[in-house]
């Protein structure tokens, strides 16, 4: 949070307290740079603002609409229901940590795709499988290009020729 009188990007807290029966979290801060004090508000409940479409449009963050995607994904895979909902809110957590209030849905997409990578291959390759349709969204294409080819080498290459590429 940058200093609202001369811009410095650190300060410090120098009180912390609950609002409004604990949704909101009131911090009294103070520069590092020049000293001065200013107040910050964090909130959980407002996640996420807005989703910004493809086309730019923008609609209210919907929960239903990942767990929609996951639900597709984990079909005849091993998680039960609560599990989904689980990730969901992992991934969430995700988005709410880089504290903006309108995200890109090709943000959501990358933060969900990451996620099922982590967990489950064949979910993660049915998600990405949609998700390469969107040619248009470049960033993306790029990312995926790399998951992809380091589980084809991964699997193509035998155990032996497993070598190091100094990367
Ligand atoms: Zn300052």
């Amino acid at each position: 949070m940058k200093c609202p009188f001369c811009g410095y990007p650190e300060s410090k807290v120098i009180d912390s307290r609950s609002a409004d029966g604990g949704q909101v979290i009131r911090r009294r801060r103070a520069c590092k740079e020049c000293g001065k004090r200013f107040t910050t508000f964090e909130r959980f409940e407002q996640f996420p603002v807005a989703v910004i479409k493809r086309n730019g449009d923008k609609e209210p963050y919907r929960r239903e609409k990942i767990l929609i995607g996951l639900r597709k994904a984990f079909e005849k895979r091993p998680v039960t229901s609560q599990q989904i909902e689980e990730i969901a809110s992992e991934i969430e957590a995700e988005l709410r940590g880089e504290g903006k209030s309108e995200i890109p849905s090709s943000t959501i997409g990358m933060t969900v795709l990451r996620k099922l990578k982590e967990l489950d291959e064949v979910a993660y390759l049915r998600f990405a499988s949609v998700y390469k349709e969107f040619k248009d969204i470049s960033e993306f294409q790029n990312e995926l290009g790399q998951l992809l080819e380091k589980k084809d080498s991964k699997e193509s290459k035998p155990a032996h020729a497993d070598t190091e590429r100094g990367e």
